[in-house]
């Protein structure tokens, strides 16, 4: 049984993605479970160099350690193809650009095509149907995700996986049972479910933490100016997010004890749902 955290090094850790992490560490150890650390390092342009040793330095200063070895997306290329490979029959290849489609939903442009092109990126041809899935803190959920996404994109246009498929062939074949992440990946669930079903993989169980937020309620992130986490602070850092994730205070102790006060209290049911 294992949990893991999975940042993309586009950047250092900020108070947000500390949250996400400290919340997927806590979860796992009191549940007795592993915890794996991967980089999802499978967007070249977006990527700062020297991110991913900064993010495993700062879950170092803050106590988070990692079961196994970090692993790196970039590095299990093959892995992706051979998944593309097995999805075949429901691919098909879309060159429609972004500013063409807008908004979230894809019309379904390209749904018939046969045949592939260098250029285009891979769709997977969505079956009309309504995916269940339950979130530990939220219940019970579903999605129809041929009505509200559409046919989604598995291998983007630069050849690399899209991250639905990578994120989904590493839980699989890393063992992850619980994916504990921010509620800004709830909506990418269902698509995930659907993958997990046509690839024969089993579903992890699935729990979705609130975002930390700037003092006037807007989402932090890197968009928003979220600043990096300081690393000498990490015993202040780690209560203001417990404080976030809990919503009540935790104790004035040193890191190691603090860190086993939060394993030894952490309750899903107190999860804010916001
Ligand atoms: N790499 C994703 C991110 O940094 C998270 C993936 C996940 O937890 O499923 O937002």
């Amino acid at each position: 049984m294992s949990g893991r955290f999975a940042p993309s090094p586009s950047g250092p850790l900020h108070a947000g993605s500390l949250l996400a992490a400290l919340g997927s560490w806590l979860d796992a150890r009191a549940r007795a479970e592993r915890w794996q650390l991967r980089i999802e390092d499978i967007d070249p342009q977006r990527e700062v160099p020297g991110a991913a040793r900064d993010i495993a330095q700062c879950l170092t200063a803050h106590g988070l350690h990692w079961d196994g070895e970090i692993s790196f997306q970039s590095q299990r290329r093959e892995r992706y193809n051979s998944a593309l490979q097995r999805l075949q029959t429901h691919l098909f290849c879309c060159e429609c650009s972004r500013r063409s489609l807008r908004g979230i939903h894809y019309p379904g442009t390209c749904h018939n095509r046969r045949d592939f092109t260098a250029e285009g990126a891979w769709r997977l041809r969505v079956e009309d149907r309504v995916i269940h899935f339950v979130d530990a803190r939220r219940g019970a959920l579903s999605q129809n995700v041929a009505q509200e996404v559409g046919d989604f994109i598995v291998r983007r246009r630069d050849a690399w996986p899209a991250y639905q498929l990578a994120v989904v062939v590493d839980d699989a074949e890393q063992g992850i049972t619980s994916v504990v992440r921010g509620r800004d990946l709830l909506d990418n669930t269902a698509r995930q479910c659907y993958l997990q079903d046509l690839l024969g993989y089993p579903r992890p169980r699935v729990l979705h933490l609130p975002l930390a937020e700037h003092a006037d309620g807007s989402k932090l992130s890197k968009h928003t100016g979220a600043p990096a986490v300081d690393q000498h602070t990490p015993v202040e850092n780690l209560r203001r997010a417990w404080q976030q994730l809990q919503g009540s205070p935790a104790p004035q102790l040193a890191l190691q004890p603090l860190l086993a006060w939060c394993v030894e209290h952490w309750r899903v049911e107190a999860i804010g749902l916001k």
